[in-house]
């Protein structure tokens, strides 16, 4: 096990100097969510100090301090990871950059923005808007950081027309855990010159380097769009009729699925029953919601009619033209809250991020939820059809938690294995953190795993950046 220093009161006066005043916690005045994400299976651990950072400086300053004396590092956002990363596996010091939330400058000539890398998801999104411009990549969890985002490569519903955040990142600053400031990337459109350290920060979660700015680039707002909800008999057939509409050459923005149990569990939970239930006296078993944007009104409108064309040939039970501005609002909260709706009735949650071949994803789900069953846990899932990113929940209400555990660790294994046996990946957007690094190991092979322990130990040598994650364990 690494000899990590551990943050004595004396260090821990040396470090606040370094940090402004009510910015840093110590002790027993760490407030309780740091020890944990969104994802409370994987484990409470409580850090020894957190810093709330402003600025790139003290980032370097806290690094550098950390790295001499060997004391762990965990960066951190807003914490809404889903596998533990950003939770201190080896206590030490939590690095938050919430507060580095300001958005420094719009650049209308090369189409981007310079942030800070703490600015929420959600302001950013609204902010480029008033330029005209949107921030394409849009994960369902809106308060979590652009820092966040980039690191996690986060994905979300529009991944299947404008890509993922990693698409989207031109430039960004990093302080190593040497406390080394460098600035990689630049405000181009191309770039082929030399390895990309940039693309090796992008989705490494924290465990090589610590961003604190990022240039992201942005694209002009389309001016109109609509969101339509399309009901199925069956779930199965809601996600055959993807291809046929993704053929259809629409190229929509998104193309979501729902399972009858997620739609109840978020009319149960929104109070409000967006989604059908059963059209015509036909139980509803699944729905896609579809989004397709335009340039014009009547472009959309051609859209929409080729789409209410391909429906009707893939068997869905009715078209659901979602057209007022604030229905829309409802059913894409209703969508980003669907989480949120199965942890308010859930005792005990694992979650599978797992990303899939298209035409593999309906034999998948009908295989999580034959072996969650057998195991005696119910599923819930639901996810991106577009591009075969599921997300999938092991719940269990009446387990007490050490059965959940040995349970949801049976159909884990499975459901991985079977993901691999379907050339699919551990996860398409939530990343490893410490909660999938057996998975990735498994799916990745251990020549693949040891090029990455490798590359980490380049970056970082004394070992002290988020430790235990990825691809390196904390016993090492
Ligand atoms: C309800 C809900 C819905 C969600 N939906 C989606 C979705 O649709 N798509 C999706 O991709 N994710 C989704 N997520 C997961 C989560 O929001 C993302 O993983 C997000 O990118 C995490 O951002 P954060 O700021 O909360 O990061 P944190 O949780 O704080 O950290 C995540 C990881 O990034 C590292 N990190 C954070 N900031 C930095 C930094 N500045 N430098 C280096 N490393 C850093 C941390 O160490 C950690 O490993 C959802 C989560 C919830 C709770």
């Amino acid at each position: 096990m690494a000899e990590y220093t551990k943050l004595t009161p004396a260090l821990a006066e040396e470090l606040k100097a370094l940090v402004g005043p009510g910015r840093f916690y110590y002790g027993d005045d760490i407030p309780v969510d740091y020890s944990h994400d969104e994802m409370p299976i994987y484990g409470k651990h409580f850090p020894e100090a957190v810093c709330e950072v402003e600025s790139t400086e003290e980032v370097a300053a806290i690094m550098k301090f950390c790295n001499e004396r060997r004391i762990p590092v965990t960066p951190r956002g807003a914490g809404t990871g889903l596998v533990g990363g950003a939770v201190p596996l080896a206590g030490g010091v939590i690095i938050c950059t919430a507060r580095m939330n300001k958005i420094l400058e719009y650049d209308m000539k090369n189409l981007c923005v310079h942030t800070q890398v703490g600015v929420r998801l959600c302001d950013l999104a609204a902010d480029a808007l008033t330029h005209g411009l949107m921030y394409p990549p849009d994960p369902g969890e809106k308060t979590a950081t652009v820092g966040g985002n980039v690191s996690t490569n986060a994905g979300g519903m529009r991944a299947v027309k404008y890509g993922v955040t990693r698409d989207y990142v031109l430039a960004m600053t990093v302080v190593l855990p040497t406390g080394e400031i460098m600035h990689l990337g630049r405000s181009v459109c191309k770039t082929s010159s030399g390895y990309s350290l940039l693309h090796l920060i992008i989705g490494s979660e924290g465990t090589l380097a610590m961003i604190t700015e990022l240039t992201l680039k942005l694209i002009p707002a389309p001016s109109c769009d609509v969101s339509l909800i399309l009901p199925f008999e069956a779930l199965a057939d809601a996600i055959a009729a993807v291809p046929a509409i993704k053929l259809a050459n629409l190229e929509a923005q998104s193309i979501e699925f729902m399972d009858a149990d997620i739609i109840k569990s978020s009319a149960e939970f929104t109070g409000n029953p967006i989604f059908p239930t059963e059209c015509d006296g036909t139980p509803v078993g699944g729905c896609l919601l579809v989004t397709l944007v335009g340039g014009s009104e009547d472009e959309l409108d051609l859209k929409m009619e080729k789409l209410a064309e391909v429906a009707e040939e893939v068997g869905s039970l009715d078209v659901l033209v979602v057209d007022s501005p604030n229905l829309k609002r409802e059913v894409w909260a209703a969508r980003s809250s669907f989480l949120t709706a199965i942890e308010a009735d859930t005792k005990f949650i694992d979650e599978m991020d797992v990303v899939v071949p298209v035409d593999r994803i309906a034999d998948f789900l009908l295989f999580v939820r034959q072996t969650g069953e057998a195991n005696g846990l119910y599923i819930r899932n639901f996810g991106h059809a577009g591009d075969g990113n599921l997300h999938i929940y092991c719940c269990s209400n009446s387990m007490e938690r050490e059965e959940f555990l040995v349970k949801s660790k049976i159909v884990m294994d499975a459901c991985y294995a079977k993901c691999a046996e379907f050339e699919g990946q551990v996860s398409g957007e939530h990343a490893i953190g410490h909660a999938k690094k057996q998975y990735l190991r498994e799916s990745v092979g251990e020549t693949a795993f040891g090029l990455m322990a490798q590359i980490k130990q380049v970056f970082d040598p004394n070992m002290i950046l988020n430790v235990g994650k990825v691809c390196t364990y904390v016993e090492e």
